[in-house]
Protein backbone atom coordinates (compact mmCIF):
# COMPACT_ATOMS: atom_id res chain seq x y z
CA UNK A 1 0.00 0.00 0.00
CA UNK A 2 1.57 3.54 -0.44
CA UNK A 3 2.33 5.33 2.11
CA UNK A 4 0.02 8.39 1.19
CA UNK A 5 -3.09 6.26 1.71
CA UNK A 6 -2.02 5.36 5.09
CA UNK A 7 -1.88 9.08 5.79
CA UNK A 8 -5.47 9.55 4.28
CA UNK A 9 -6.80 6.35 6.61
CA UNK A 10 -7.49 4.65 3.84
CA UNK A 11 -8.01 0.85 4.89
CA UNK A 12 -7.55 -2.51 2.40
CA UNK A 13 -11.91 -2.54 3.37
CA UNK A 14 -13.48 0.94 4.41
CA UNK A 15 -16.94 1.70 5.18
CA UNK A 16 -19.06 3.66 2.92
CA UNK A 17 -21.15 5.65 4.90
CA UNK A 18 -20.50 8.62 7.27
CA UNK A 19 -22.41 10.94 9.35
CA UNK A 20 -19.30 12.75 9.87
CA UNK A 21 -16.22 13.12 12.85
CA UNK A 22 -14.41 9.65 13.46
CA UNK A 23 -17.30 8.11 14.84
CA UNK A 24 -19.83 8.67 12.32
CA UNK A 25 -18.46 6.09 10.03
CA UNK A 26 -21.48 2.94 9.83
CA UNK A 27 -20.82 -0.66 9.81
CA UNK A 28 -22.38 -0.72 6.22
CA UNK A 29 -23.91 -3.30 5.03
CA UNK A 30 -23.64 -3.26 1.33
CA UNK A 31 -22.24 -4.88 -1.87
CA UNK A 32 -17.97 -4.30 -1.47
CA UNK A 33 -16.71 -2.26 -4.41
CA UNK A 34 -13.32 -2.61 -5.33
CA UNK A 35 -11.35 0.93 -6.49
CA UNK A 36 -9.11 0.07 -9.56
CA UNK A 37 -5.99 2.57 -10.30
CA UNK A 38 -6.34 3.36 -14.23
CA UNK A 39 -2.85 3.94 -13.54
CA UNK A 40 -2.06 -0.49 -13.86
CA UNK A 41 -5.17 -1.63 -13.65
CA UNK A 42 -4.55 -3.11 -10.32
CA UNK A 43 -7.06 -2.71 -7.21
CA UNK A 44 -6.62 -0.40 -4.31
CA UNK A 45 -8.57 -0.95 -1.88
CA UNK A 46 -12.19 -1.03 -1.22
CA UNK A 47 -15.24 0.28 0.35
CA UNK A 48 -18.52 -1.81 1.71
CA UNK A 49 -21.00 0.39 0.34
CA UNK A 50 -24.08 1.95 1.99
CA UNK A 51 -27.38 -0.33 1.71
CA UNK A 52 -31.02 0.80 1.79
CA UNK A 53 -31.08 1.00 5.98
CA UNK A 54 -27.35 2.99 5.83
CA UNK A 55 -28.81 5.16 3.44
CA UNK A 56 -31.59 5.92 5.91
CA UNK A 57 -29.90 6.70 8.86
CA UNK A 58 -27.70 9.55 6.54
CA UNK A 59 -30.92 10.89 5.86
CA UNK A 60 -31.91 11.27 8.76
CA UNK A 61 -29.07 12.12 10.57
CA UNK A 62 -28.07 14.82 8.09
CA UNK A 63 -32.04 15.70 8.54
CA UNK A 64 -31.75 16.19 12.23
CA UNK A 65 -28.49 17.85 11.96
CA UNK A 66 -29.89 20.70 9.74
CA UNK A 67 -32.56 21.80 12.55
CA UNK A 68 -29.44 22.81 14.49
CA UNK A 69 -27.02 23.78 11.88
CA UNK A 70 -29.40 26.19 10.35
CA UNK A 71 -29.47 28.51 13.43
CA UNK A 72 -26.11 28.56 13.98
CA UNK A 73 -25.29 32.38 12.70
CA UNK A 74 -23.75 31.82 9.41
CA UNK A 75 -20.56 33.64 10.28
CA UNK A 76 -19.78 30.92 13.11
CA UNK A 77 -20.62 27.94 10.37
CA UNK A 78 -17.79 29.56 8.60
CA UNK A 79 -15.14 28.98 11.20
CA UNK A 80 -16.00 25.56 10.44
CA UNK A 81 -15.35 25.51 6.53
CA UNK A 82 -12.49 27.44 7.18
CA UNK A 83 -11.15 24.99 9.42
CA UNK A 84 -11.42 22.28 7.03
CA UNK A 85 -9.62 24.25 5.08
CA UNK A 86 -6.86 24.53 7.21
CA UNK A 87 -6.67 20.77 6.82
CA UNK A 88 -7.05 20.28 3.27
CA UNK A 89 -3.78 22.02 3.39
CA UNK A 90 -1.99 19.68 6.08
CA UNK A 91 -3.25 16.93 3.45
CA UNK A 92 -3.18 18.53 -0.37
CA UNK A 93 -0.43 16.45 -1.41
CA UNK A 94 -1.42 12.75 -0.38
CA UNK A 95 -4.88 13.90 -0.91
CA UNK A 96 -3.80 15.19 -4.58
CA UNK A 97 -1.71 11.67 -5.07
CA UNK A 98 -4.63 9.69 -3.74
CA UNK A 99 -6.83 11.63 -6.86
CA UNK A 100 -3.98 10.72 -9.41
CA UNK A 101 -4.04 7.18 -8.21
CA UNK A 102 -7.48 6.50 -8.58
CA UNK A 103 -8.43 8.65 -11.51
CA UNK A 104 -5.58 8.91 -13.26
CA UNK A 105 -5.06 12.35 -13.63
CA UNK A 106 -1.07 13.48 -13.11
CA UNK A 107 0.02 15.00 -9.84
CA UNK A 108 0.36 18.44 -10.44
CA UNK A 109 -3.37 18.31 -11.61
CA UNK A 110 -4.50 16.41 -8.20
CA UNK A 111 -2.77 18.62 -6.38
CA UNK A 112 -4.15 21.55 -8.17
CA UNK A 113 -7.47 20.18 -7.35
CA UNK A 114 -7.20 20.13 -3.94
CA UNK A 115 -6.04 23.80 -3.82
CA UNK A 116 -9.34 24.13 -5.58
CA UNK A 117 -10.95 23.44 -2.63
CA UNK A 118 -8.38 24.98 -0.42
CA UNK A 119 -9.26 28.28 -2.19
CA UNK A 120 -13.20 27.56 -1.98
CA UNK A 121 -12.90 26.98 1.56
CA UNK A 122 -11.21 30.53 1.43
CA UNK A 123 -13.99 32.01 -0.93
CA UNK A 124 -17.15 29.74 1.56
CA UNK A 125 -15.59 31.67 4.51
CA UNK A 126 -16.21 35.25 3.01
CA UNK A 127 -19.01 34.81 1.58
CA UNK A 128 -20.71 33.42 5.39
CA UNK A 129 -20.94 37.05 6.19
CA UNK A 130 -22.19 38.24 2.91
CA UNK A 131 -25.39 36.27 2.26
CA UNK A 132 -26.87 39.55 1.15
CA UNK A 133 -30.93 39.83 0.69
CA UNK A 134 -31.68 43.17 -0.83
CA UNK A 135 -34.04 45.76 0.47
CA UNK A 136 -37.33 47.31 -1.31
CA UNK A 137 -39.08 50.54 -0.84
CA UNK A 138 -42.97 49.45 -0.70
CA UNK A 139 -45.46 51.33 -2.30
CA UNK A 140 -47.27 51.73 0.90
CA UNK A 141 -46.54 54.28 3.63
CA UNK A 142 -45.72 52.95 6.98
CA UNK A 143 -44.07 49.65 5.55
CA UNK A 144 -41.03 48.09 4.95
CA UNK A 145 -39.80 45.15 2.28
CA UNK A 146 -36.94 43.05 2.41
CA UNK A 147 -35.53 39.75 1.34
CA UNK A 148 -34.00 37.63 3.37
CA UNK A 149 -31.92 33.91 2.46
CA UNK A 150 -32.65 31.32 4.55
CA UNK A 151 -30.86 27.59 4.85
CA UNK A 152 -32.95 25.56 2.77
CA UNK A 153 -32.61 21.88 3.65
CA UNK A 154 -30.23 18.74 3.13
CA UNK A 155 -28.48 19.06 -0.25
CA UNK A 156 -28.26 15.65 -2.50
CA UNK A 157 -25.21 16.14 -3.87
CA UNK A 158 -24.09 13.58 -7.33
CA UNK A 159 -20.35 13.83 -8.48
CA UNK A 160 -18.71 12.67 -11.35
CA UNK A 161 -15.03 11.03 -11.19
CA UNK A 162 -13.05 13.44 -13.21
CA UNK A 163 -13.23 16.26 -10.27
CA UNK A 164 -13.58 13.39 -7.49
CA UNK A 165 -12.69 16.16 -4.87
CA UNK A 166 -13.24 19.87 -6.05
CA UNK A 167 -16.93 19.22 -6.85
CA UNK A 168 -17.73 18.41 -3.73
CA UNK A 169 -16.44 21.00 -1.77
CA UNK A 170 -17.54 23.56 -4.42
CA UNK A 171 -20.96 22.19 -3.67
CA UNK A 172 -20.73 20.82 -0.17
CA UNK A 173 -18.58 24.10 1.45
CA UNK A 174 -20.73 26.99 -0.04
CA UNK A 175 -23.58 24.82 1.19
CA UNK A 176 -22.80 24.34 4.34
CA UNK A 177 -22.20 28.20 4.91
CA UNK A 178 -25.49 28.88 3.85
CA UNK A 179 -26.48 26.09 6.27
CA UNK A 180 -27.54 23.30 4.38
CA UNK A 181 -26.45 19.81 5.51
CA UNK A 182 -25.06 17.73 2.81
CA UNK A 183 -25.52 13.93 1.38
CA UNK A 184 -22.79 13.09 -0.94
CA UNK A 185 -22.62 9.99 -3.47
CA UNK A 186 -19.90 10.20 -4.85
CA UNK A 187 -18.62 8.28 -8.50
CA UNK A 188 -18.65 4.69 -8.37
CA UNK A 189 -15.20 4.92 -10.00
CA UNK A 190 -13.53 7.16 -6.87
CA UNK A 191 -14.81 5.72 -4.30
CA UNK A 192 -11.79 6.08 -1.99
CA UNK A 193 -10.73 10.04 -2.61
CA UNK A 194 -14.47 10.16 -0.76
CA UNK A 195 -13.10 8.02 2.08
CA UNK A 196 -10.39 10.12 2.38
CA UNK A 197 -12.36 13.44 2.48
CA UNK A 198 -14.44 12.31 5.30
CA UNK A 199 -11.37 11.04 7.00
CA UNK A 200 -9.64 14.60 6.72
CA UNK A 201 -12.94 16.33 7.96
CA UNK A 202 -14.16 14.21 11.05
CA UNK A 203 -11.17 15.79 13.50
CA UNK A 204 -12.59 19.02 12.30
CA UNK A 205 -15.90 17.89 13.17
CA UNK A 206 -15.10 16.19 16.42
CA UNK A 207 -13.35 19.94 17.64
CA UNK A 208 -16.79 21.70 16.21
CA UNK A 209 -19.09 19.11 18.15
CA UNK A 210 -20.80 18.18 14.83
CA UNK A 211 -22.31 15.37 13.59
CA UNK A 212 -24.23 15.08 10.43
CA UNK A 213 -23.20 17.95 8.38
CA UNK A 214 -21.35 16.62 5.87
CA UNK A 215 -22.88 13.02 5.49
CA UNK A 216 -21.39 10.48 2.79
CA UNK A 217 -23.57 7.46 1.14
CA UNK A 218 -21.71 6.19 -1.36
CA UNK A 219 -23.39 3.58 -3.98
CA UNK A 220 -24.60 3.22 -7.01
CA UNK A 221 -26.00 5.74 -8.95
CA UNK A 222 -28.65 3.14 -10.19
CA UNK A 223 -29.03 2.79 -6.60
CA UNK A 224 -28.40 5.52 -4.07
CA UNK A 225 -28.31 7.24 -6.77
CA UNK A 226 -32.22 6.52 -7.86
CA UNK A 227 -32.79 6.95 -4.06
CA UNK A 228 -31.65 10.63 -3.48
CA UNK A 229 -33.25 11.66 -7.04
CA UNK A 230 -36.68 10.77 -5.86
CA UNK A 231 -36.39 11.44 -1.95
CA UNK A 232 -38.47 14.44 -1.36
CA UNK A 233 -36.54 15.17 1.96
CA UNK A 234 -33.57 16.65 -0.33
CA UNK A 235 -34.97 19.58 -1.52
CA UNK A 236 -32.06 20.24 -3.72
CA UNK A 237 -30.27 17.56 -6.02
CA UNK A 238 -26.68 19.21 -7.20
CA UNK A 239 -25.76 16.60 -9.59
CA UNK A 240 -22.77 16.53 -11.62
CA UNK A 241 -21.95 14.34 -14.34
CA UNK A 242 -22.89 13.39 -18.37
CA UNK A 243 -25.96 14.61 -20.05
CA UNK A 244 -27.41 11.26 -19.95
CA UNK A 245 -27.19 11.11 -16.02
CA UNK A 246 -28.88 14.91 -15.80
CA UNK A 247 -31.21 14.20 -18.32
CA UNK A 248 -32.53 11.26 -15.57
CA UNK A 249 -31.85 13.41 -12.83
CA UNK A 250 -33.89 16.38 -14.19
CA UNK A 251 -36.93 14.85 -14.89
CA UNK A 252 -37.03 12.74 -11.79
CA UNK A 253 -36.22 15.53 -9.35
CA UNK A 254 -38.87 18.00 -11.88
CA UNK A 255 -41.40 15.30 -11.31
CA UNK A 256 -41.49 15.59 -7.01
CA UNK A 257 -41.21 19.68 -7.92
CA UNK A 258 -37.63 19.55 -6.41
CA UNK A 259 -34.78 21.80 -7.13
CA UNK A 260 -31.78 20.28 -9.30
CA UNK A 261 -28.56 21.96 -9.79
CA UNK A 262 -27.23 20.30 -12.79
CA UNK A 263 -23.47 20.27 -14.41
CA UNK A 264 -23.46 18.66 -17.73
CA UNK A 265 -21.39 17.64 -20.35
CA UNK A 266 -19.28 19.84 -22.58
CA UNK A 267 -18.40 20.10 -26.16
CA UNK A 268 -15.68 23.39 -25.92
CA UNK A 269 -14.31 25.09 -28.64
CA UNK A 270 -12.17 27.53 -29.36
CA UNK A 271 -12.14 29.82 -32.49
CA UNK A 272 -8.85 31.09 -34.04
CA UNK A 273 -9.01 33.96 -36.56
CA UNK A 274 -7.14 34.72 -38.89
CA UNK A 275 -5.53 37.32 -37.29
CA UNK A 276 -4.96 35.34 -33.60
CA UNK A 277 -1.30 35.18 -32.29
CA UNK A 278 -1.02 31.66 -33.14
CA UNK A 279 1.68 30.67 -30.08
CA UNK A 280 -0.82 31.46 -27.32
CA UNK A 281 -3.60 29.54 -29.38
CA UNK A 282 -1.21 26.26 -29.61
CA UNK A 283 -0.57 26.35 -25.98
CA UNK A 284 -4.20 27.06 -24.88
CA UNK A 285 -5.41 24.26 -26.86
CA UNK A 286 -2.21 21.69 -26.17
CA UNK A 287 -3.56 22.11 -22.98
CA UNK A 288 -6.96 22.01 -23.06
CA UNK A 289 -7.29 18.89 -25.34
CA UNK A 290 -4.56 16.73 -23.76
CA UNK A 291 -4.84 17.85 -20.18
CA UNK A 292 -6.44 15.26 -17.83
CA UNK A 293 -6.20 12.99 -20.71
CA UNK A 294 -9.40 15.13 -21.78
CA UNK A 295 -11.30 14.28 -18.89
CA UNK A 296 -11.97 17.62 -18.20
CA UNK A 297 -15.53 18.87 -18.81
CA UNK A 298 -14.25 21.88 -19.96
CA UNK A 299 -11.45 20.24 -22.38
CA UNK A 300 -11.16 21.63 -25.29
CA UNK A 301 -12.52 19.39 -27.99
CA UNK A 302 -12.98 21.62 -31.49
CA UNK A 303 -10.85 23.75 -32.89
CA UNK A 304 -12.55 26.54 -35.79
CA UNK A 305 -9.98 28.23 -37.01
CA UNK A 306 -9.42 30.28 -40.31
CA UNK A 307 -8.51 28.52 -43.42
CA UNK A 308 -5.91 30.62 -43.77
CA UNK A 309 -4.20 30.00 -41.10
CA UNK A 310 -4.90 26.62 -40.40
CA UNK A 311 -2.48 24.50 -42.13
CA UNK A 312 -0.14 25.91 -39.91
CA UNK A 313 -1.82 25.36 -37.26
CA UNK A 314 -2.51 22.01 -37.53
CA UNK A 315 1.09 21.40 -38.25
CA UNK A 316 2.80 23.57 -35.30
CA UNK A 317 -0.22 21.31 -32.82
CA UNK A 318 1.08 18.05 -34.27
CA UNK A 319 4.67 18.36 -33.90
CA UNK A 320 3.63 19.35 -30.14
CA UNK A 321 1.59 16.22 -29.83
CA UNK A 322 4.53 14.01 -30.70
CA UNK A 323 6.56 15.25 -27.61
CA UNK A 324 3.82 14.77 -25.04
CA UNK A 325 5.07 12.91 -22.14
CA UNK A 326 2.65 9.85 -21.46
CA UNK A 327 3.06 8.00 -18.35
CA UNK A 328 2.39 7.24 -14.83
CA UNK A 329 0.85 10.18 -13.66
CA UNK A 330 2.59 9.70 -10.29
CA UNK A 331 5.78 10.53 -12.26
CA UNK A 332 6.95 13.74 -12.90
CA UNK A 333 7.59 14.95 -16.07
CA UNK A 334 4.50 13.14 -17.36
CA UNK A 335 2.06 15.70 -18.81
CA UNK A 336 -0.80 12.28 -19.88
CA UNK A 337 -1.99 10.05 -17.67
CA UNK A 338 -4.73 7.01 -19.21
CA UNK A 339 -8.00 7.32 -19.29
CA UNK A 340 -10.02 6.16 -16.17
CA UNK A 341 -11.41 2.72 -17.24
CA UNK A 342 -11.96 0.11 -20.12
CA UNK A 343 -14.90 1.83 -21.43
CA UNK A 344 -13.68 5.43 -21.97
CA UNK A 345 -10.72 3.16 -24.06
CA UNK A 346 -13.50 1.35 -26.16
CA UNK A 347 -15.75 4.77 -26.02
CA UNK A 348 -12.48 6.28 -27.97
CA UNK A 349 -11.74 3.87 -30.29
CA UNK A 350 -15.95 3.50 -30.73
CA UNK A 351 -15.60 7.49 -31.74
CA UNK A 352 -12.42 7.36 -33.86
CA UNK A 353 -14.39 4.44 -36.08
CA UNK A 354 -17.42 7.11 -36.47
CA UNK A 355 -14.63 9.51 -37.58
CA UNK A 356 -13.57 7.30 -40.61
CA UNK A 357 -16.87 6.91 -41.38
CA UNK A 358 -17.43 10.39 -41.49
CA UNK A 359 -15.30 11.61 -43.88
CA UNK A 360 -12.81 12.64 -41.20
CA UNK A 361 -8.59 12.18 -41.30
CA UNK A 362 -6.77 11.25 -38.05
CA UNK A 363 -3.82 13.90 -38.57
CA UNK A 364 -2.17 12.61 -35.15
CA UNK A 365 -2.40 9.82 -32.96
CA UNK A 366 -5.62 7.60 -33.07
CA UNK A 367 -4.20 4.18 -31.11
CA UNK A 368 -3.33 2.72 -28.24
CA UNK A 369 -0.31 3.73 -25.98
CA UNK A 370 1.75 1.56 -24.39
CA UNK A 371 3.28 2.07 -21.17
CA UNK A 372 6.48 -0.18 -19.77
CA UNK A 373 5.45 -1.62 -16.52
CA UNK A 374 2.08 -0.71 -16.70
CA UNK A 375 0.66 -3.17 -19.47
CA UNK A 376 -2.76 -3.26 -17.10
CA UNK A 377 -3.42 0.72 -17.58
CA UNK A 378 -5.53 2.77 -19.97
CA UNK A 379 -3.25 4.57 -21.83
CA UNK A 380 -4.07 6.14 -25.20
CA UNK A 381 -2.35 8.91 -28.05
CA UNK A 382 -3.90 12.06 -28.17
CA UNK A 383 -5.56 12.40 -31.15
CA UNK A 384 -5.89 15.08 -34.17
CA UNK A 385 -8.50 14.61 -36.37
CA UNK A 386 -9.27 17.12 -39.56
CA UNK A 387 -12.73 17.21 -39.29
CA UNK A 388 -15.52 18.09 -42.13
CA UNK A 389 -18.49 20.39 -40.74
CA UNK A 390 -20.59 18.07 -40.96
CA UNK A 391 -19.24 15.46 -38.95
CA UNK A 392 -21.95 13.95 -36.74
CA UNK A 393 -19.62 12.34 -34.35
CA UNK A 394 -18.31 15.94 -33.37
CA UNK A 395 -21.57 16.71 -31.60
CA UNK A 396 -20.90 14.43 -29.04
CA UNK A 397 -19.04 14.31 -25.91
CA UNK A 398 -16.69 11.43 -25.85
CA UNK A 399 -14.62 12.12 -22.62
CA UNK A 400 -11.21 11.20 -24.05
CA UNK A 401 -8.28 13.33 -25.65
CA UNK A 402 -9.89 13.45 -29.08
CA UNK A 403 -9.65 17.21 -30.83
CA UNK A 404 -11.65 17.76 -33.69
CA UNK A 405 -10.20 21.05 -36.24
CA UNK A 406 -12.49 22.78 -38.80
CA UNK A 407 -11.76 25.27 -41.25
CA UNK A 408 -13.99 28.66 -41.80
CA UNK A 409 -14.09 31.50 -43.71
CA UNK A 410 -16.08 33.96 -42.60
CA UNK A 411 -16.84 34.47 -38.68
CA UNK A 412 -20.27 34.73 -38.66
CA UNK A 413 -20.16 30.82 -39.98
CA UNK A 414 -17.50 30.07 -37.24
CA UNK A 415 -19.70 31.33 -34.64
CA UNK A 416 -22.38 28.67 -36.18
CA UNK A 417 -20.79 26.04 -36.42
CA UNK A 418 -19.41 26.65 -32.54
CA UNK A 419 -23.10 27.00 -31.11
CA UNK A 420 -24.35 24.06 -33.36
CA UNK A 421 -24.10 21.63 -30.61
CA UNK A 422 -26.29 20.83 -28.06
CA UNK A 423 -23.90 21.56 -25.22
CA UNK A 424 -22.86 25.10 -23.70
CA UNK A 425 -20.41 24.92 -21.08
CA UNK A 426 -17.15 26.38 -22.02
CA UNK A 427 -15.45 28.69 -25.57
CA UNK A 428 -13.12 30.52 -26.62
CA UNK A 429 -11.78 33.11 -29.08
CA UNK A 430 -8.06 33.54 -29.87
CA UNK A 431 -8.07 36.58 -31.92
CA UNK A 432 -6.05 40.27 -31.76
CA UNK A 433 -9.18 42.10 -33.08
CA UNK A 434 -11.69 44.06 -31.20
CA UNK A 435 -14.79 43.24 -33.38
CA UNK A 436 -14.23 39.36 -33.31
CA UNK A 437 -13.74 39.37 -29.67
CA UNK A 438 -16.68 41.90 -28.75
CA UNK A 439 -19.14 39.97 -31.69
CA UNK A 440 -17.92 36.43 -29.78
CA UNK A 441 -19.21 38.05 -26.44
CA UNK A 442 -22.16 39.66 -27.57
CA UNK A 443 -25.94 38.56 -27.49
CA UNK A 444 -25.31 37.21 -30.84
CA UNK A 445 -21.76 35.53 -29.67
CA UNK A 446 -20.82 32.10 -27.96
CA UNK A 447 -24.22 30.57 -26.81
CA UNK A 448 -21.88 28.51 -23.41
CA UNK A 449 -21.55 29.50 -19.99
CA UNK A 450 -17.96 30.35 -19.95
CA UNK A 451 -16.89 32.61 -22.87
CA UNK A 452 -12.90 33.74 -23.04
CA UNK A 453 -10.49 35.70 -25.19
CA UNK A 454 -6.97 34.85 -25.44
CA UNK A 455 -7.37 32.08 -22.86
CA UNK A 456 -8.45 28.33 -23.52
CA UNK A 457 -11.48 26.76 -22.82
CA UNK A 458 -10.28 24.59 -20.05
CA UNK A 459 -10.24 25.02 -16.25
CA UNK A 460 -11.58 28.35 -14.33
CA UNK A 461 -11.10 30.17 -11.12
CA UNK A 462 -13.30 30.22 -8.45
CA UNK A 463 -14.55 33.35 -8.18
CA UNK A 464 -16.58 33.27 -11.57
CA UNK A 465 -20.01 31.15 -11.44
CA UNK A 466 -19.30 27.97 -12.90
CA UNK A 467 -21.85 26.01 -15.29
CA UNK A 468 -23.12 25.83 -18.93
CA UNK A 469 -26.27 26.36 -20.98
CA UNK A 470 -28.49 24.05 -23.11
CA UNK A 471 -28.07 20.57 -22.84
CA UNK A 472 -25.01 21.38 -19.86
CA UNK A 473 -27.97 21.97 -17.69
CA UNK A 474 -28.04 25.54 -16.84
CA UNK A 475 -26.95 25.12 -13.20
CA UNK A 476 -24.14 27.72 -11.94
CA UNK A 477 -21.81 26.34 -8.90
CA UNK A 478 -18.28 27.88 -7.11
CA UNK A 479 -18.38 31.47 -7.40
CA UNK A 480 -20.32 34.83 -8.01
CA UNK A 481 -23.83 34.23 -6.40
CA UNK A 482 -24.31 30.87 -7.27
CA UNK A 483 -24.70 30.33 -3.08
CA UNK A 484 -28.02 31.51 -3.50
CA UNK A 485 -29.03 27.98 -5.11
CA UNK A 486 -28.24 26.05 -2.03
CA UNK A 487 -31.01 29.12 -0.05
CA UNK A 488 -34.76 29.76 -0.03
CA UNK A 489 -35.15 33.60 -0.50
CA UNK A 490 -38.60 35.21 1.53
CA UNK A 491 -39.42 38.29 1.04
CA UNK A 492 -41.03 40.36 3.77
CA UNK A 493 -43.04 42.80 4.49
CA UNK A 494 -43.91 45.13 7.63
CA UNK A 495 -46.04 47.00 8.49
CA UNK A 496 -45.05 49.63 11.02
CA UNK A 497 -47.97 52.27 10.78
CA UNK A 498 -51.48 51.88 11.88
CA UNK A 499 -53.49 51.58 9.05
CA UNK A 500 -54.04 48.72 7.16
CA UNK A 501 -54.55 49.20 3.36
CA UNK A 502 -55.54 46.65 1.37
CA UNK A 503 -54.07 46.12 -2.03
CA UNK A 504 -55.89 47.52 -5.03
CA UNK A 505 -57.42 49.78 -2.93
CA UNK A 506 -60.07 47.28 -2.10
CA UNK A 507 -61.96 48.16 1.35
CA UNK A 508 -63.29 45.27 3.59
CA UNK A 509 -64.89 47.61 6.03
CA UNK A 510 -67.90 46.53 7.42
P1 LIG B 1 -21.75 9.89 -15.14
O1 LIG B 1 -22.95 10.58 -15.69
O2 LIG B 1 -21.47 8.52 -15.62
O3 LIG B 1 -21.88 9.81 -13.53
C1 LIG B 1 -21.95 10.95 -12.73
C2 LIG B 1 -22.59 10.60 -11.41
O4 LIG B 1 -23.99 10.34 -11.62
C3 LIG B 1 -22.04 9.35 -10.73
O5 LIG B 1 -21.92 9.57 -9.34
C4 LIG B 1 -23.10 8.31 -11.02
O6 LIG B 1 -23.13 7.26 -10.09
C5 LIG B 1 -24.34 9.17 -10.92
N1 LIG B 1 -25.55 8.62 -11.56
C6 LIG B 1 -25.64 7.90 -12.69
N2 LIG B 1 -26.94 7.59 -12.93
C7 LIG B 1 -27.67 8.13 -11.94
C8 LIG B 1 -29.06 8.16 -11.63
N3 LIG B 1 -29.97 7.56 -12.40
N4 LIG B 1 -29.45 8.83 -10.53
C9 LIG B 1 -28.56 9.46 -9.74
N5 LIG B 1 -27.23 9.45 -9.97
C10 LIG B 1 -26.80 8.80 -11.06
O7 LIG B 1 -20.50 10.86 -15.40
P2 LIG B 1 -18.95 10.55 -15.21
O8 LIG B 1 -18.49 9.62 -16.27
O9 LIG B 1 -18.65 10.23 -13.79
O10 LIG B 1 -18.33 12.01 -15.49
C11 LIG B 1 -18.06 12.53 -16.74
C12 LIG B 1 -19.15 13.49 -17.18
O11 LIG B 1 -19.33 14.51 -16.22
C13 LIG B 1 -18.78 14.21 -18.46
O12 LIG B 1 -19.93 14.30 -19.27
C14 LIG B 1 -18.35 15.58 -17.98
O13 LIG B 1 -18.45 16.60 -18.95
C15 LIG B 1 -19.30 15.79 -16.85
N6 LIG B 1 -18.80 16.79 -15.91
C16 LIG B 1 -19.40 18.02 -15.90
C17 LIG B 1 -18.92 19.01 -15.06
C18 LIG B 1 -19.56 20.37 -15.05
O14 LIG B 1 -19.29 21.10 -14.11
N7 LIG B 1 -20.35 20.75 -16.02
C19 LIG B 1 -17.85 18.74 -14.20
C20 LIG B 1 -17.27 17.48 -14.22
C21 LIG B 1 -17.76 16.52 -15.09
Amino acid sequence: MYDFLKKLGIKEVNSGASVGGEAGWLETGGEELISYSPIDGKAIASVKQANEKDYEKVVEAAQEAFIKWRLTPAPQRGLVVRDIGYELRRFKEPLGELVSLEMGKIKVEGMGEVQEMIDIADFAQGLSRQLYGLTMHSERPGHRMYEQWHPLGVLGLVTAFNFPVAVWSWNSLIAGVCGDTVLWKPSSKTPLTAVAIMNILAPVLDAHGLKGVFNLAIGKGSQVGEKMINDKRLPLISATGSCAMGRKVGQAVAARLGRSLLELGGNNAIIVTEDADLDMAIRATLFGAVGTAGQRCTSTRRIIVHNSVKDKFIGTLAKAYAQVPIGNPLEEGVLMGPLVDQKAVDDMMAALKRVKEGGGKIIYGGGLASVTGLEGGFYVEPTLVEAPKDLAVMRDETFAPILYIVGYDEFDQALELHNGVDQGLSSAVFTTSLKYSEAFLSHAGSDCGIANVNIGTSGAEIGGAFGGEKDTGGGRESGSDAWRAYMRRQTNTINYSSEMPLAQGISFDL
